[in-house]
């Protein structure tokens, strides 16, 4: 098995999803060159920070990280558009585990009770074959021994592609994408909502609505990118 690996591996050597250049034995997903220039978030607060900001007077956020700042054409665009439409569901899990590392030492993680990653619509998730966040939650999982629930929180109405359309469009339908199907399950829970991308919190906000309705819950949230 190793001989036939080896011999994959010389005629179709991995490669970085950003530079294209031959990934050496060490290097995942992208290069030494690229790693360098990730743009890794500061985070300077778990607690007050731009998603927390942006979400005041919307919905009540405990904890908020990311793992990389978003720019239009940069790695983070590379990362995500791999994650999501290349099948490369080890991106989800490889930055999961990175995002895990960020975050374990927090006092919201250490009382987290279920990692949640935001559902797909079942149609898009068919479509697609995996739920990206799902895959982010599995390397949380791994790091924080965290038991990660999915099909609790559910999507039900398929929405257009959120980049689809407008700022002002995506406004007018929130609250109306999701449900939980057994509110008694989150009760009295901390939760952790996993989505791979943070633009205008439209999502989070329609995925946290039948959330704050149930007793004495607590939200925190994770990305693996931010936008703006
Ligand atoms: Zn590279």
């Amino acid at each position: 098995m190793n001989f036939l690996k080896g011999l994959i591996d010389l005629f179709f050597p991995e490669i970085c999803i950003y530079c294209n250049q031959n990934l050496v034995k060490t290097e995942k997903i992208i290069c030494t060159f690229c790693e360098a220039q990730l743009p890794v978030s500061d985070n300077e607060s778990f607690t007050e920070n731009k998603i927390i900001k942006s979400l005041w007077g919307r919905v009540n956020i405990e904890f908020a990280a990311y793992y990389l700042n978003f720019k239009k054409g940069g790695i983070t665009q590379q990362i995500l558009h791999f994650l999501k439409y290349k099948n490369r569901k080890d991106i989800g899990i490889f930055y999961g585990k990175r995002l895990g590392f960020m975050i374990i030492n927090e006092k919201f993680i250490k009382e987290v009770d279920y990692i949640v990653p935001v559902p797909l619509h079942k149609t898009k998730l068919r479509k697609r074959g995996y739920n990206q966040s799902a895959e982010i939650s599995k390397g949380l999982c791994e790091v924080l021994k965290i038991p990660v629930l999915e099909n609790n929180l559910i999507r039900i109405s398929n929405t257009q592609t959120q980049t689809r359309k407008k700022r002002f469009e995506r406004w007018t339908n929130v609250s109306t994408n999701f449900i939980v199907k057994n509110p008694a399950l989150f009760e009295d829970k901390n939760l952790l909502l996993v989505d791979d991308v943070f633009t205008t919190g439209a999502t989070i906000e329609a995925c946290c609505q039948p959330l704050i309705n149930i007793n004495n819950v607590k939200i925190g949230l994770v990305f693996l990118a931010v936008a703006g």
